[in-house]
């Protein structure tokens, strides 16, 4: 059967649904995107900021990247600070390979780029559509939508793909598991921008013990600032003046992860199959790697196997965040001292860094089988 007739649905227009479409669009196939919101994200309510390696290599044959790498600023450095003295340094630009590490570009830039590219092939986001009901009882997955103006809409897919985040509609509907844990404090973070450019190069975190607050820079004059403290921004030691207070929020850390990420014609992608802490900056890069392997099995004929082929990597992305966020937000006196004792240590062994410096860039996960010389 030609791409094009096969009828796919994409249930939410977050980065992870936007890549899902722009890979298939460019394969050829007309896929449907809707999204309960009347847009993408606010761009000074972005979660998400850090965009790797991989996703630069994996956005490189619809050229998104180039068009992401025109916007973002590169993280050269990440540092670990304890007590003023800094305990760890890891040099983002030392992986080989056409891009660095990491580089930081809010969430909401990235979503307007997907669409821009998507819009190339005539396929745009139906918004305020949301997906009310999914159904497994016909041979073709049918879904319930509820249409702007209120009415509904009943329709049969050869292939709906939830990428409706972290409370997916889709994944409950079909009745998907979604176990784990989630940690018992909340985090908090603030975006300020200040009334002159700051150094955008680096990112930091500090332990307070018990506790951590994180410096991310977001543009050249705006800085994140994350903790597990209540009361953090009263110890934030501004670079320069503070121009304005863009947005502040409050979350509760989760790690969960479906057991399948497929069941008949449904298949779950980004956040509505696994969910885990901001630290390494993975949920978003791993999304988009989720979405980009779906539609090349879909465009080869062996969507079947998506889900073999992704849990591993979910695994990897959930084993490393769990244990960044163990080292961060550790409390008794005894494990702190220790790991500042071991921390320095460990980062001057070349494996070490390396191993942490891949995960950063995305590259613990397979490649890309499609990209001729993906790392
Ligand atoms: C503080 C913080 C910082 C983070 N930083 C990073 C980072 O630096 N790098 C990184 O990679 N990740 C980061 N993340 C994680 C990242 O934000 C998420 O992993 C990412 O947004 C998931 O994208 P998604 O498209 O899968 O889901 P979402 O962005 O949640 O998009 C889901 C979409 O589905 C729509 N939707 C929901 N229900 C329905 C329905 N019933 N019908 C139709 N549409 C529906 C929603 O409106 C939404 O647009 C961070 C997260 C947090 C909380």
């Amino acid at each position: 059967m030609a791409p094009g007739h096969r009828s796919i649905l994409i249930v939410g227009a977050g980065t992870t649904g936007l890549t899902a479409a722009l890979e298939l669009a460019r394969r050829g196939f007309r896929p449907r995107l809707v999204d309960s919101d009347v847009g993408p994200v606010p761009l000074v309510e972005s979660r998400a900021l850090g965009v790797n390696a991989r996703t630069l290599t994996l956005l490189s044959p619809s050229r998104v990247s180039d068009a992401l790498l025109q916007e973002a600023h590169q993280l050269k450095q990440f540092r670990m600070v304890s007590k003023n003295r800094t305990l760890a340094a890891l040099d983002t630009t030392r992986i080989s390979g056409p891009y660095g590490a990491l580089y930081a570009l809010a969430q909401g830039h990235t979503e307007r780029l997907l669409i821009v590219a998507l819009s190339n092939y005539e396929v745009t986001p139906e918004w305020h559509t949301s997906v009310e009901a999914v159904s497994l009882d016909s041979p073709k997955p049918q879904v319930t939508l509820r249409k702007p103006d209120g009415s509904e809409e009943t329709a049969s897919f050869d292939i709906v793909i939830g990428a409706d985040g972290a409370h997916s509609a889709v994944r409950r509907a079909i009745g998907f598991g979604f176990p784990g844990d989630a940690l018992e404090s909340s985090f908090y973070l603030a975006d300020f921008r200040y009334t002159r450019d700051i150094d955008p190069n680096f990112a930091e975190v500090s332990l307070v013990d018990p506790g951590m607050i994180g410096r991310l820079p977001v543009e050249r004059d705006v800085l994140r600032y994350i903790s597990t403290l209540p009361d953090f921004e009263s110890r934030i030691v501004h670079p320069a003046p503070v121009a304005e207070r863009l947005w502040a929020s409050d979350f509760r850390i989760h790690f969960r992860h479906v057991e399948t990420m497929a069941k008949g014609s449904v298949f779950l992608a980004g956040d509505a199959a696994h969910i885990h802490s901001p630290a390494g900056a993975r949920g978003m890069n791993l999304g988009i790697e989720d979405a980009c392997w779906l539609a090349w099995l879909i465009s080869e004929g062996r969507e079947r196997e998506y889900s073999s082929l992704r849990m591993p990597a979910v695994m990897t992305v959930l084993k490393q965040t769990r244990m960044l966020t163990s080292l961060f937000t550790m409390k008794s006196p005894l494990s702190t001292a220790l790991r500042d004792l071991v921390v320095p240590v460990l980062f001057r062994i070349p494996a070490f860094s390396q191993k942490l410096l891949r995960g950063v860039s995305g590259y613990d996960t397979p490649s890309p089988p499609w990209i001729d010389g993906a790392q």
